[in-house]
């Protein structure tokens, strides 16, 4: 599923490719999970102009200059793809966006689970936010060390990887870079919070930190199914570290994979205590 860092890579180049482009027509050939339905977003964004490109947590958020923002929330296999106008749509693109300047944007998923949730912009805090409750930005100013460490400390009996990927305590964290936070803590995923020492939360931080930025600078993950605006794989697999690794690149020896819940957790037994 993509996470902050793939869902950040889209809005950075959906922000520099559309911004100013107005949607000439929109063509629904899926609006199953489209609200709150095909026809009153084709109504409203049909000659509209997109403004500007937000992310909170993992929801993508495109603003248009009639006041309304589109939420999309990719899910598992959901993205955005540009493609040359009149280019023939695959399969799963269900909405087509024909934009003002030559291409194509394509909403595509295979998997049907995203959707796209159209608002006026000024409902978005009541409508969104104060209901789904979710935690900081990891990756804003305001998320210190000692933000973090509260964060997680509120529930201290909780198992440290699955609280990291629990989006109202942090947002935008997923499996991938709990994975990478907790092997650059040398922390296994399966501690509990009130376990936890000052040097493992500081190091946890940092983790967090260096593992979504890197993810970034290298256009996300695409272990499976993520691709971005290009339809271009990201590169940051290559840089990964624990997540669907076999050996520690630390101390080379073999990474463990293990259920938490419903969900696996890579980590290396030998420097993850
Ligand atoms: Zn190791």
């Amino acid at each position: 599923m993509p996470e902050l860092p793939e869902v950040e890579t889209v809005r950075r180049q959906m922000s520099q490719a559309l911004v100013g482009v107005k949607i000439k027509k929109i063509i629904v050939r899926f609006g199953g999970r489209i609200q709150p339905s095909a026809a009153v977003l084709t109504k409203v964004l049909t000659g509209a102009k997109f403004q500007s490109f937000e992310r909170r947590a993992k929801l993508l958020l495109s603003n248009f200059n009639n006041g309304w923002t589109l939420v999309t929330h990719l899910k598992m296999t959901g993205k955005y793809v540009l493609k040359k106008h009149g280019t023939t749509p695959e399969k799963h693109a269900h909405v087509i966006f024909e934009l003002s300047n030559g291409f194509d944007l394509w909403f595509h998923d295979v998997r049907k689970f995203g959707y796209l949730k159209l608002l006026k912009t000024n409902d978005l805090e009541t409508k969104i936010f104060g209901k789904e409750n979710y935690g900081p930005e990891p990756l804003e100013k305001s998320f210190t060390m000692a933000v973090m460490t509260e964060r997680l400390k509120m529930r201290p009996k909780k198992l440290l990887k699955p609280l990291l990927m629990d989006p109202t305590c942090i947002a935008g964290i997923g499996n991938i870079y709990a994975d990478e936070a907790c092997w650059h803590a040398r922390t296994r995923p399966t501690r509990r919070i009130n376990t936890l020492t000052k040097l493992e939360f500081a190091a946890l931080y940092e983790g967090i930190q260096t593992s979504l930025k890197e993810s970034i600078k290298h256009r996300g993950a695409s272990s499976e199914n993520y691709r971005d605006l290009y339809d271009t794989e990201g590169e940051s697999v290559k840089f990964l570290h624990a997540y669907g690794k076999e050996k520690c690149p630390r101390c080379h020896g073999a990474m463990k994979k293990i259920k938490i819940g419903s969900r696996s957790a890579h980590f290396c037994p030998k420097c993850q205590s």
